[in-house]
């Protein structure tokens, strides 16, 4: 089955922690596309780091449940290095989502919902998406079109590196 990741830090190393999943699939010969990193202002609290953001397209034996618990098991390791030096979340890897034969697996289910329920609305997510797989749809909609309906200071705060 194909996977779409949605990839993101805000901890000093977060170009480190990003590579280290994008490492992990690459060697198990799974990863098919890696967007360019993209920066994000931080909403709120505005000193801290800028939050780090990739998509990546991800091809897998696994289960989507094993999928799920890979990872969280990145997200573990990241955060291990988070409790000895930072308060805040280091890694998150969500799931946005899974195609099998081209098809978009549907999911109610909280441990895991698919498409990930904030996909179509974040611009981090669809921007960095669309970089690899500019023609992708999300629930049947093209993810150009899910961009374009987005607000313009949502697009434009997802800067390039
Ligand atoms: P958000 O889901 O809004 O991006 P978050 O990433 O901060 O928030 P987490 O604390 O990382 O949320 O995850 C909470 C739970 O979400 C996890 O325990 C996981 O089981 C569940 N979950 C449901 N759907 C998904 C998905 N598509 N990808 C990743 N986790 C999911
Ligand atoms: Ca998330
Ligand atoms: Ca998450």
């Amino acid at each position: 089955m194909e996977a779409v990741l949605s990839i993101g830090s805000n901890m000093a190393d977060r170009q480190a922690l990003l590579d280290g999943v994008i490492e992990h699939f690459a060697e198990a010969e799974q990863l098919r596309a890696a967007s360019r990193t993209y920066a994000t202002p931080p909403w709120g609290v505005t000193d801290q780091e800028d939050f780090l953001n990739a998509t990546l397209l991800v091809e897998v034996p696994d289960e989507p449940l094993e999928l799920l618990r890979r990872c969280q098991a990145l997200e573990n390791a990241a955060h291990r290095v988070r409790e000895r030096r930072w308060g805040p979340r280091t890694l998150d890897v969500d799931i946005i989502q899974i195609r099998r034969d081209g098809h978009e697996l549907l999911s109610e289910d909280p441990t895991l919902t698919l498409p990930h329920p904030w996909a179509h609305a974040r611009a981090f997510v669809l921007i960095p998406w669309a970089e690899i797989e500019p023609e992708a749809q999300l629930r049947g909609q093209p993810i150009a079109e899910l961009i374009a309906a987005l607000p313009d200071d949502d697009v434009q705060a997802v800067t390039p590196p």
